[in-house]
C-alpha cells in the first residue's frame, strides 16, 4: 500500500507555482524627473479601466512605486545612468565616468560606447559596443545562469542607451542611424541584423513620417500650468506647432516616441520574448523625452505634451504585453537615467531665483592663470571635460612639484570663479579625505583612478555648463539625480513608499526576482519592501 499512497500525495500537490519571470521589461525614460509620474497624473488615464490597462498610473498604483529614489554619483549623464540601472554599480566600477572622457594615455577624448574594432551593421554610423562597460549586467548574469538561453534584447533610439543597459552577452542591441534612418546594431552583439529589424527598415517609416506637425494632443487650457520656454515668449501660436522637418525634428517629437514603442511590439512577437519558463529581459530607452527636454525645458507645453503621449503608448504596450504574455508573468521596472534643470533664463529672468550658465573655457583659462602666476609660465591643463580637469602631469614633473601642491593651486583658482560650489582633488579622494556629505559620496562614487583627472568640479545648484539656450543636467544636486522608481507585476509587493532608495538598488532587485547573482560591480541592496 505504501507505493501507491505516496503516488496519491504526489498527484495531490498543485502544481508548483512559476517561480521566475517570464519577460522582465525595463524601461529608461530619458531625462524624467521623479516629479513626472505625479506632476501630470490629471493627464493620465486610469489604472485600469473596462479591460483596458493604463499607462503611468498602472504602475504607480498597482506596483511599488518609490517617490524618493536618486543617483548616487556625478556626472548625471545619459551613457552614467544607463551603465547604472542594469548593473547596480557606480561609475567608478562600471567605467562608465561620462558621456565622453579624456583619455590620458592616447591624449584623447573616448565616446563612453566607441570601439574601433567593431563595426555598424545597418548603417554608417562610428561603430560601437559595450567594451568600456567594465562590469556586468542583469542580462549578462541571466545568459549565464542559463546557458544562454534567456533572450536579452535592447532598444533604444541612443546607441549608449541601448547599449549599457544590455550589457556583453545580449541576443539583439539595436539603435538608430541618423545617417540612414535605420535601426543598426554592432558586430559586436551579431554580423546581421535579425530579419524583424530588416524588414522594418526596409519600409522606411521615419522619412515617410516628415513634412507632418507635432500639434498638443489635450486642448489647449490643459497646458495652463505649464510655461512657454524663454526665447519663444513672442510666438503666435496657441501653445505650439513644430513642423517636423528633419530626422532629428521627428525623433524630437512623439511620431518618434511612437516608432520606439511599435519596435518595442515587434521585438516582442518577433523575438518570441515571455513564452517559455526560461526568463527574457527586454530594456527600453525612450530617448524623445530628453531630445524634447533638452529644447524646451521641463516647464514647457512641449515636456507636459511629450509626458501625456508616453502615458497612451505605455498603456497600449502594457495592454499588448497583456494578451500575449500576461502582465501577471512579466515584471516591469521604470525609471530614468537623470533628471534636468530648468532653463537657466526662466529661473534668473521670471522667477528672480539665483541662476546662472558657465562657461567651462573660464575654468581653464583660471587655472592657467593661477599655476602661471605661481610656478612660471608653461602648459598646466590637458583637458577639461566637466566634471573632471585633467592637469599636465608633464609639466608638473618638469618643473618637479609636488602634485598634491599643484591640485590645490589649480583648485583654489576654480573655487574662485562664480558658480562654483566646491573642488575635489585626486589626492583628497585617494586618501579619503573629504566631508561626509552626501555630495561628497557622489564625487568618490563618479571617480576611477585610472580615467579620472585631477580635480573634481561641483557647480552651485542653479547653475549649468552650457551656452545655448536650451538646457540640460549633469550635476550632483536634486533636480538632476531625482528620477522615479516603480515596479510592477510578477513577485512585486505593490505600495507606495518613501523610503529613500538609490537606482543602484534596481539590478540586485531584478537579480533576486530572476534567482541570479546581482552584476559584478553591483553595490545596491534589494529595494526594502519591493518583493512578495
Ligand atoms: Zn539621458
Amino acid at each position: 500500500m505504501l507505493p501507491l499512497a505516496i503516488g496519491a500525495l504526489i498527484l495531490s500537490q498543485p502544481a508548483p507555482e512559476p517561480h521566475r519571470p517570464k519577460l522582465v521589461l525595463v524601461i529608461s525614460i530619458d531625462q524624467f524627473r521623479g516629479d513626472y509620474p505625479v506632476r501630470f497624473v490629471e493627464h493620465f488615464l486610469p489604472a485600469q479601466s473596462e479591460g483596458k490597462i493604463g499607462g503611468f498610473r498602472y504602475l504607480t498604483e498597482r506596483g511599488a512605486y518609490y517617490d524618493d529614489a536618486h543617483y548616487n554619483h556625478i556626472p548625471t549623464e545619459t551613457g552614467v545612468g544607463h551603465a547604472t540601472i542594469m548593473t547596480g554599480s557606480v561609475p567608478g566600477l562600471t567605467g562608465i565616468i561620462g558621456n565622453d572622457w579624456y583619455d590620458r594615455k592616447t591624449g584623447k577624448t573616448v565616446y563612453c560606447v566607441q570601439d574601433s574594432y567593431a563595426s555598424t551593421v545597418g548603417g554608417t554610423s562610428k561603430p560601437m559596443s559595450p567594451k568600456n562597460l567594465l562590469v556586468t549586467t542583469v542580462g549578462d548574469e541571466l545568459k549565464m545562469a542559463t546557458n544562454g538561453r534567456a533572450k536579452v534584447v535592447s532598444i533604444s533610439f541612443k546607441d549608449r542607451a541601448s547599449i549599457l543597459l544590455a550589457g556583453h552577452a545580449a541576443d539583439q542591441v539595436i539603435w538608430f542611424d541618423g545617417g540612414t534612418s535605420n535601426w543598426v546594431t554592432s558586430t559586436f552583439y551579431n554580423s546581421r541584423l535579425p530579419a524583424w529589424v530588416t524588414d522594418l527598415n526596409a519600409k522606411k517609416r521615419p522619412p515617410s513620417e516628415l513634412n507632418q506637425v507635432w500639434n498638443p494632443l489635450l486642448p489647449a487650457a490643459e497646458y495652463d500650468l505649464a510655461r512657454k520656454p524663454p526665447f519663444q515668449k513672442d510666438s503666435p501660436e496657441p501653445v505650439f506647432s513644430h513642423p517636423l522637418k528633419t530626422i532629428g525634428d521627428w525623433t524630437t517629437s512623439p511620431f518618434g516616441q511612437k516608432f520606439v514603442f511599435d519596435t518595442v511590439k515587434i521585438a516582442i512577437e518577433r523575438e518570441g520574448l515571455g513564452r517559455d519558463e526560461v526568463p527574457d529581459v527586454l530594456t527600453v530607452n525612450l530617448a524623445t523625452n530628453d531630445y524634447i527636454g533638452h529644447a524646451y525645458g521641463p516647464n514647457s507645453p512641449e515636456v507636459l505634451d511629450i509626458t501625456v503621449h508616453t502615458d497612451r503608448l505605455l498603456s497600449d504596450l502594457f495592454t499588448f504585453i497583456d494578451r500575449s504574455i500576461g502582465l501577471q508573468n512579466t515584471t516591469i521596472a521604470l525609471t530614468a537615467d537623470h533628471g534636468v534643470i530648468p532653463i537657466i533664463e526662466e529661473m534668473a529672468n521670471d522667477y528672480k531665483i539665483n541662476a546662472a550658465r558657465i562657461k567651462t573655457s573660464d575654468l581653464k583659462g583660471a587655472v592657467e592663470a593661477a599655476l602661471d602666476a605661481k610656478y612660471g609660465a608653461g602648459d598646466w591643463v590637458q583637458a577639461v571635460d566637466i566634471p573632471n580637469i585633467f592637469l599636465n602631469q608633464a609639466t608638473v614633473a618638469a618643473k618637479r612639484l609636488d602634485p598634491e601642491e599643484v591640485e590645490n593651486s589649480a583648485g583654489r583658482a576654480i573655487q574662485s570663479l562664480p558658480g562654483i560650489f566646491a573642488v575635489v582633488t585626486r589626492t583628497q579622494i585617494a586618501s579619503g579625505n573629504l566631508p561626509r556629505t552626501p555630495w561628497a559620496q557622489r564625487v568618490t562614487n563618479g571617480f576611477n583612478p585610472q580615467m579620472s583627472g585631477d580635480i573634481f568640479v561641483i557647480n552651485s545648484p542653479g547653475t549649468y555648463f552650457g551656452t545655448g539656450r536650451g538646457t540640460g543636467h549633469g550635476s550632483a544636486w536634486e533636480y538632476d539625480g531625482y528620477v522615479p522608481i516603480i515596479l510592477a507585476g510578477f513577485g512585486i509587493q505593490p505600495g507606495l513608499r518613501h523610503e529613500q532608495v538609490f537606482v543602484n538598488d534596481i539590478a540586485p532587485t531584478l537579480s533576486r526576482l530572476l534567482k541570479i547573482v546581482a552584476p559584478s560591480g553591483n553595490v545596491g541592496r534589494v529595494l526594502p519592501g519591493a518583493l512578495k
